[in-house]
């Protein structure tokens, strides 16, 4: 190479490509080097005769307007009919939980919620005393389970917040740290002792706020999640991204790090770089040719604990369904023994999932509590499939990806990985760590933490 670009990133995730979409922003150069042969990390689509399956995430929620400026300044998001981006359909608000062998809906009126076969009156009386409940006296980090179950009962915990945390993490509730895995919820316990009376505190100075918060939006791309990287990728130089590369030996300079690395022709090179942006998945961390002592102080980080999940994406003739599928899907409790975690109805999630008169279903499998369930046959879907939605026939489409380390569990010993993270950055001079193993596992946490890692190397001269 011609020209040495300021900063390599190694992986060409979601999280990677925001680091190099900052430094791009603040003028700044940089070299991806991706070991796969596209851009994007587990935001892989795949459409075929009409029908679109993810591999990874189906959805991203908008939370924060940094995010939606991303989304415009790729241009991904436009105000006319060609955009990109597409809101989830309104069917989407409505959530199913399976309790006693079926989907029931989560209520959301006051009334439905006393109707719900999901709570008892004791259920909803005991989370009703919320807000008189104090803060954790216990010892050591306490768990979203313990949480839950100390703050608004069992019932809540194991009929709503449980299939919640199963998924989104595929986790198991007792083993995740409140603090890392929910901080906001960890935040309302502490800054205002109640959940119920920091929910109400954060309204009424969001109410008085010049800037109040954007209201949440569920969105994905028409042609997929794969959109979104491709477009990150578009915006930036020519060759910025080096796909199917290979890195054979990572060594530290005084003012700086040195890559020797192969490209997609096996064309070697040694690249000399101010910074390095490690973005590999936490568990590839112990592959990298880095230095043994930056291997070994990495250790809490590469061990989290990352179940193998299953995504089996199936297409039906709508009227082989008999459910009516109007919702986001069905999550599904730990106790009734299903083979599934939960299942989303993709296509009425969002337009563009299935072909006229068929229906998407993506089923999810596995996780920290039946890892070995990511094993299932497509056969026992397909009976779990007719039991709870009351499918019949042979399905029209069919896409598996299997995850063996899907997603890094934020466990009781999380923080040993955080103060690892840091000590690691700051014994070594222009070194920095960016991926879903920080900060946040979702792809909104992902592109905030990769924009703020980038826009402050982009900002701040390389530390020699
Ligand atoms: C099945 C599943 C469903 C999900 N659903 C949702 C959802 O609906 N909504 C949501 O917000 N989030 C969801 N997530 C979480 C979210 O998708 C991920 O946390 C996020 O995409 C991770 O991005 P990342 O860039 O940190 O890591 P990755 O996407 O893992 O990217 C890391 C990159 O590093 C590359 N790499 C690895 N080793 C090397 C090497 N040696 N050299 C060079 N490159 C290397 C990889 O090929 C990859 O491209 C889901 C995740 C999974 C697995």
């Amino acid at each position: 190479m011609e020209e040495t670009a300021k900063t390599a990133i190694i992986g060409a995730g979601i999280s990677g490509l925001c680091v190099a979409h900052a430094l791009h922003e603040s003028g700044q150069p940089c070299d991806i080097l991706e070991s796969a042969d596209q851009a994007g990390g587990a935001l892989r689509s795949f459409a075929q005769d009409g029908y679109l399956a993810e591999q990874g995430p189906n959805s991203i929620m908008i939370k924060d307007r940094r995010v939606m400026q991303l989304l415009e300044s790729t241009g991904l998001k436009s105000t006319g009919i060609g955009s990109e981006v597409i809101s989830s359909l309104p069917a989407a608000k409505k959530r199913y939980v399976v309790h006693d062998g079926a989907p029931r809906a989560m209520p959301t009126s006051p009334m439905a919620l006393l109707k719900s076969p999901l709570f008892s009156l004791r259920g909803i009386l005991r989370a009703a005393t919320e807000p008189m409940i104090g803060r954790y006296r216990g010892e050591g980090e306490e768990s979203f389970g313990h949480f839950v179950r100390r703050r608004l009962g069992s019932e809540i915990l194991s009929n709503a917040a449980a299939p919640f945390v199963s998924g989104i993490y595929a986790g198991n509730p007792e083993e995740l740290s409140v603090r890392h895995a929910f901080p906001r919820l960890w935040k309302l316990e502490n800054e205002h002792r109640s959940l119920v009376l920091g929910a109400i505190a954060l309204r009424s100075e969001q109410k008085k706020s010049p800037n109040p918060r954007m209201t949440p939006e569920m969105i994905s791309f028409r042609s997929g999640m794969a959109a979104l990287p491709q477009a990150i990728v578009a915006g930036l130089p020519t060759g910025t991204v080096h796909l199917k590369s290979q890195i054979n030996a990572i060594r530290p300079l005084p003012d700086g790090w040195q890559i020797s690395w192969t490209d997609a022709s096996g064309h070697a090179f040694n690249t000399e770089y101010s910074r390095l942006v490690i973005a590999t998945p936490h568990h590839r961390l112990g592959a990298l040719p880095l230095p043994t002592e930056i291997i070994e102080q990495l250790k809490p980080v590469r061990t989290l604990d990352a179940p193998p999940v299953t995504s089996l994406v199936l297409g039906f003739k709508r009227e082989d369904v008999e459910h009516p599928l109007d919702g986001f899907g069905m999550l599904i409790k730990a106790d009734e023994n299903s083979p599934l975690l939960g299942v989303l109805f993709s296509s009425s999630m969002f337009d563009h999932r299935a072909p006229e008169g068929h229906v998407t279903l993506t089923c999810m499998m596995g996780g920290s509590l039946s890892p070995e369930l990511a094993e299932n046959s497509d056969e026992v879907v397909l009976a779990e499939l007719h039991r709870l939605l009351g499918v019949r026939g042979t399905p029209t489409f069919r896409y598996r990806s299997s995850w063996e380390n899907a997603i890094p569990q934020y466990g009781l010993d999380y923080q040993e990985a955080v103060e690892a993270l840091e000590a690691c950055e700051n014994s070594h001079t222009g070194l920095y760590f960016a991926g879903n193993y920080r900060g946040g596992i979702s792809v909104p946490d992902c592109i905030l933490n990769g924009l703020q890692l980038g826009k402050r190397l982009g900002t701040t001269e390389p530390d020699a």
